[in-house]
């Protein structure tokens, strides 16, 4: 079939979903593509929701297509279009309400939703949050505009950032977090010291090692947190931020491939014909570990979409994959990097840290010391981006060893003989 009679269907518009329909754009000028969100709204930049909340950015600011490489250009995206089912043999989407939409080329860009533990009584009352969409945000901000305390549940960077958000707002937040420390998933506790620092000066009351079992409501919604030791906190707003999972559910029926996430392989094809699966729905592979993984990265979920987009159009693409850990942002104004293998204690990983009142660096090698396999940088990230490279490449580092340490390294050690 020539391509420009070629159907390209995507289910997801956000990172994954957009880039490849742009990818396809330019890689085949006439087939027809359309992408299904089940959303109301046009694509946006999720990664701006905590802006959003705190006010500091408006829901034009957040817009996606018009924004960089999304020109949207012939690109037929549906809203109120929740993809139910897909039949691989028929090649054909179920949207929401029985249309039928036929594909030559299948996208599953779904994403994830967020988790809520079951063990938690009460998550159904009003004013209890896990922010992911846009809808969640706007209903997250009203609520927050006659709330005076929020407790959030949940120590990771998307909850810390929302709690930041809920501060700048002038409420009373408390964190509470079942790990030893926040930001557990992506370093240590004495990685996150700086960190910790940073957001008690903020104002962020933090309660470590606890967890909530009920939220209390009362008819005009939330009132409280029971936690398991028995302390009850009255609030008037939750937020839920306990990790998420793909959104596979619609694949039930299908023979896709679903192991936690849709399963690819390195170009980013799935098990049935013709179908393939980007973003943050699918299973790709960290190049140091070799570890299948599925990561909550917009970076990522762009590049994968991308490469899926290019393999869609017939660009044959590879996929290299990503570190499981890897993270570039900032909380409370403290920037930060952890990236690649940085949970070291009981390991024979060979580390070097060094920390001053506003910096932390810990180095991670391999046991023989060969190669650099992970790091975490607070307040000063510099140079870090390099240090991903000499990772990902997995170069032997006996040469640069000495400048990796003492932070000296630049691109011109690379090219040492
Ligand atoms: C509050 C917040 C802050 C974040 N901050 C950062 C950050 O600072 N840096 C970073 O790298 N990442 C961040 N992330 C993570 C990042 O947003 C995700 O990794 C990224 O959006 C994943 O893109 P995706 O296209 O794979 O999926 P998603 O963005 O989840 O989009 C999937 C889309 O598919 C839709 N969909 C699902 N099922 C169906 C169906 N059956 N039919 C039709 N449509 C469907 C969903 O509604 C959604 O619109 C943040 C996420 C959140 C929630």
């Amino acid at each position: 079939m020539a391509n420009n009679e070629r159907r390209y269907v995507i289910i997801g518009a956000s990172a994954a979903g957009m880039a490849a329909a742009e990818a396809i754009r330019q890689s085949d000028s006439t087939g027809f593509i359309t992408v299904l969100s089940e959303e109301p709204v046009q694509p946006y930049f999720r990664p701006m929701i905590p802006f959003l909340i705190s006010g500091k950015k408006s829901v034009a600011d957040m817009t996606l297509v018009g924004q960089g490489p999304y020109s949207g250009t012939g690109i037929d995206v549906r809203l109120n279009s929740k993809a139910e089912a897909i039949d691989t043999k028929n090649q054909t989407v179920t949207v929401q309400g029985g249309d039928l939409v036929l594909y030559d080329r299948l996208l599953i860009a779904t994403g994830s939703r967020p988790y809520i533990p079951p063990e938690i009584e009460g998550t159904e009352a009003a004013g209890v949050f896990a922010l992911r969409t846009l809808t969640d945000a706007l209903a997250a901000a009203d609520c927050a505009a006659q709330a005076d305390h929020v407790v959030m549940l949940g120590g990771g960077l998307l909850n810390l950032k929302a709690a930041f958000a809920l501060l700048e707002r002038g409420l009373d937040v408390t964190l509470v977090v079942y790990s030893p420390e926040v930001l557990s998933q992506l370093m240590e506790p004495d990685d996150a010291v700086l960190i910790r620092d940073a957001l008690n000066k903020a104002g962020l009351k933090i309660m470590t090692d606890c967890s909530a079992t009920h939220i209390l409501s009362q008819a005009g919604g939330v009132n409280g947190v029971l936690l398991n030791s028995g302390q009850e906190m009255f609030c008037q707003m939750v937020c839920i931020g306990k990790g998420v999972f793909p959104n596979v559910n619609f694949l039930e029926q299908s023979d896709v491939q679903v192991d936690q996430g849709v399963v690819v392989d390195r170009f980013t094809a799935c098990n049935a014909a013709n179908v393939f699966a980007a973003g943050d729905v699918a299973v790709t592979f960290d190049p140091i570990t070799s570890d299948r993984i599925v990561t909550g990265l917009w970076t990522n979920a762009v590049e994968m979409g991308r490469c899926a987009g290019y393999n869609m159009a017939g660009r044959t693409t590879e996929y290299t994959g990503t570190f499981g850990i890897l993270n570039a942002t900032q909380v409370a104004d403290e920037p930060f990097v952890s990236m690649g293998i940085v949970h070291t204690s009981g390991t024979d990983y060979e580390t070097h840290v060094f920390s001053t009142r506003n910096t932390y660096r810990k180095l991670v090698f391999s046991e023989d010391g060969e190669r650099l396999v992970g790091a975490v940088f607070v307040g000063d990230i510099s140079h870090a981006g390099l240090y991903r490279y000499v990772m990902r490449e997995k170069m032997d580092v006996a040469k640069i060893k000495p400048f990796i340490i003492k932070h000296t390294l630049h691109y011109g050690h690379l090219l040492l003989p």
